[in-house]
């Protein structure tokens, strides 16, 4: 393609890829350091019951804060993790954080209260992976039930009898599976029945056409059924309207995130959140 662009278009490419390559070495070179000097925190997000209107849990997201960037969102991270093996890592760090919070009862002590934490397909595919989640969690002494795994559909679906394996043990052991951004990859019917997922999150694609869009609303509902059959909750995320929110708790969606509540914020700020929350100030 670039020899159609004329003389000196090589040398055009050629330098941007360059500078691809080297910001990407100074990006690996960064994240190293990143870990080495625990520059990763996590924010956290509300998950709310639209049965008993109150708060359910709360997601961990991750996030950079870079010394001379300050906080930098996973989008722009997460890949060159991935591509260099750094999530795995991470990914352990995230999990030992998250059981910590839960074991030092520091981000909040009402037991209803669980936290779910994403997983990258890369993690989920190590060998071992169940193990080393439940060893986390017996070294901390926290109680699975609180906890509740986020893994993309897509990423089940690269490895079917290995993903149905890793998710049997952890179920069996106590762990909520939630399988993430639902809806975006195509599992199949016969295979959905068989993975021991608690829930299925409805990718925030779908909720953005609401109220509005046939084929978002149709969508939804579409979900929202297969779920009842199958035995699942579904939560929706990225609910930012009222109209949004009105539209999902009249077709029985079990539970909302979004800015609409609360956009991921640290630590300290959620917990107050927690406290101050009044479902009669959302909920009319
Ligand atoms: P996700 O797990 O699907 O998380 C939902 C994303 O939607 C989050 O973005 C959240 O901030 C955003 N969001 C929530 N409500 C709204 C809303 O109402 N409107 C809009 N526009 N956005 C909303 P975030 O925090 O940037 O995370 C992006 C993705 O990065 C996550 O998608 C997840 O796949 C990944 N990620 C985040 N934390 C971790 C982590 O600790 N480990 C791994 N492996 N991946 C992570
Ligand atoms: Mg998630
Ligand atoms: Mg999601
Ligand atoms: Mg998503």
């Amino acid at each position: 393609e670039a020899k159609n662009e004329g003389p000196g278009s090589l040398k055009f490419y050629s330098k941007e890829i360059f500078e691809r390559v080297s910001s990407l070495l100074n990006m690996e070179k960064d994240l190293r350091n990143a870990i080495k000097e625990n520059q990763f925190i996590l924010y956290f997000q509300p998950h709310i019951s639209l049965e008993t209107r109150g708060i359910r849990g709360v997601e961990a997201l991750i996030r950079w804060v870079h010394p001379d960037r300050g906080i930098i969102a996973p989008f722009e991270f997460i890949p060159v993790l991935e591509e260099t093996g750094l999530i795995i890592e991470v990914g352990k760090w995230v999990v030992e954080q998250v059981c910590h919070y839960i074991s030092k009862n520091e981000f909040c002590d009402r037991e209803e209260i669980g936290i779910s934490f994403n997983v990258s397909p890369e993690q989920f595919k190590q060998k071992g992976f169940e193990k080393m989640l439940i060893d986390i969690v017996q070294k901390k002494g926290v109680d699975p039930k609180r906890l509740r795994i986020e893994v993309t559909e897509s990423a089940l679906m690269t490895d079917i009898e290995d993903s149905l394996n890793k998710l049997k043990v952890l179920n069996d052991f106590g762990f909520n599976i939630s399988i993430d951004d639902f809806g975006t990859g195509y599992s199949s019917l016969s295979y959905l029945k068989k993975i021991p997922a608690s829930h299925l999150k409805i990718d925030m694609s779908f909720v953005r056409g609401l109220p509005d869009n046939r084929d978002d609303v149709e969508i939804i509902k579409a979900i929202i059924a297969l779920a009842k059959n199958l035995g699942k909750k579904t939560v929706a995320e990225g609910v930012e309207t009222r109209e949004q929110l009105e539209c999902l708790d009249k077709f029985g969606v079990d539970e909302v995130q979004g800015y609409f509540f609360s956009k991921p914020i640290p630590k300290e700020d959620c917990m107050k959140y927690i406290e101050r929350y009044h479902s009669d100030s959302y909920f009319k």
